[in-house]
């Protein structure tokens, strides 16, 4: 069933040209299914790699986007301004950490991370620390796709450990071992402070993902870390980024996932759920400091501005999506969701392929003994009315937050099922 031109031409995530793994043709997506061309309906556990909360097809954003599409798609930002980049900006300043005071709009989640860390060395720059130019990071975490981005995924389970010898070289800690809702082990933190005690004058800043680790384990860790990491980064002057571009719009069950440690950073990265899934777009947010700091000093602007910055059809779209999203019950169904997780993954934690099985607000992972065979497990899924796309040995679901509990035990069924079969 699949299309002979996309088989030889296209090119698809992480797989090859000559051998691909098969892909799925979609004809359309509504609320909480994703429909194919041959009018198979599977109930979507993925949200489109975590985007689509609102589900697909969605009348508010289409609404909102065809209105700003007959005032204009796009318009530089350059020199120019709108209300859509302005009321978004006003909408996500009211939600941030209390200590983001600026926004800058980029194109994608890898973008974002790019220009945090552009962010961070011209800062340290500016505030005449040139040798603070390098980073920290800790190991199972993934930041995207593009150069510096792939510098601070885990080395090795990141999926870049082929381009390891080209990439600039970063400080790794180990990944916290204390689970989330685990005991706090102080030995967690040795690690980063050992690195950050000798190499402090080479790092501009920490970066990771706050509380869950996604695409390089699915990992979810204690909130101590985070408070301790942030007492070592203003102990070495070393600023601290969180990439919320998964973890953010309530996936974990706080609206953003450093409330979990009540801990600010000087610099974040928001993306994905940002436009409901509509569109690629994210935002860097950071402290006056920051901004004010690299502002005052030579070359007196901060040095990137991508041609699609700021695009009005993404800012409307997003403060609809937000506005969608602040004005729902979202709480109250990611912890429905939560709920249900919790209890219908939990048989799998008894089957001998299984390692663990964890879940935090509306993800739930079944971590295997052994890597899958996508293309089988893939198949099998789709048998069962589902898309779900492990990675590795990591059999993961993170629904859209308007899915139905019938829906969702469809999903949390085949899970189980298809990983008993394994
Ligand atoms: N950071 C995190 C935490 C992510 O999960 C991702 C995407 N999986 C990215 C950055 C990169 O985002 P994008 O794919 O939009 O470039």
């Amino acid at each position: 069933m699949y299309d002979v031109f996309d088989r030889e031409h296209l090119w698809h995530p992480y797989t090859s040209t000559t051998n691909p793994l098969p892909v799925y043709k979609v004809d359309r997506a509504e609320e909480c299914e994703i429909v194919l061309e041959d009018g198979t309906r599977l109930v979507d556990g993925m949200s489109s790699w975590w985007c689509a909360i609102h589900g697909y097809n969605h009348p508010v954003l289409n609404a909102a986007a065809e209105a700003q599409l007959k005032k204009m798609s796009h318009v530089m930002f350059g020199g120019l301004t709108h209300e859509p980049a302005i009321e978004l900006g006003k909408l996500l300043l009211g939600i941030a950490p209390p200590s983001m005071d600026k926004i800058f709009y980029a194109d994608s989640g890898s973008v974002a991370v790019e220009v945090a860390m552009k962010m961070a060395v011209q800062y340290q720059y500016a505030a005449g620390k040139p040798g603070k130019s390098n980073f920290v990071t800790i190991r199972r975490g993934y930041h995207g796709d593009t150069w510096n981005a792939m510098s601070v995924c885990d080395p090795v389970t990141g999926m870049h450990s082929l381009f390891g010898s080209a990439l600039p070289v970063r400080y790794f800690a180990s990944s916290p071992a204390s689970r989330f809702d685990g005991e706090w082990d102080r030995s967690d933190m040795l690690p980063l402070q050992e690195i950050m005690e000798k190499h402090h004058d080479e790092i501009a800043a920490l970066i990771l993902e706050p509380i869950v680790q996604g695409a390089g384990g699915m990992w979810f860790y204690h909130p101590e870390y985070l408070r301790q990491a942030a007492a070592l980064c203003r102990e070495y002057d070393i600023l601290l980024i969180f990439d919320e571009i998964a973890t953010g719009f309530g996936r974990t069950g706080k609206l953003f996932a450093w409330e979990h440690a009540g801990v600010e950073p000087d610099i974040m990265c928001i993306g994905k759920a940002l436009t409901g899934g509509y569109m690629t777009f994210s935002a860097v947010l950071a402290s006056s400091k920051v901004a004010d700091t690299i502002s005052g000093n030579e070359p007196h602007s901060f040095m990137h501005g991508p041609t699609f910055m700021g695009n009005p059809l993404a800012c409307a779209i997003a403060k609809a999506s937000t506005e969608l999203l602040l004005n729902s019950d979202w709480q109250v169904r990611v912890r429905a969701i939560e709920t249900q997780l919790r209890e219908e993954l939990e048989p799998a934690a008894k089957l001998p392929s299984v390692q663990d099985v964890r879940v935090l607000g509306a993800i739930g992972v079944i971590e295997m003994k052994k890597s899958v065979d996508m293309a089988s497990i893939q198949k099998r899924f789709v048998e069962e009315g589902v898309w779900v796309r492990p990675f590795g040995k990591l059999v993961y679901v993170m629904p859209p937050y308007i899915i139905g509990s019938r829906q969702l035990r469809k999903l949390t069924s085949a899970l189980v099922k298809v990983a008993g079969e394994l």
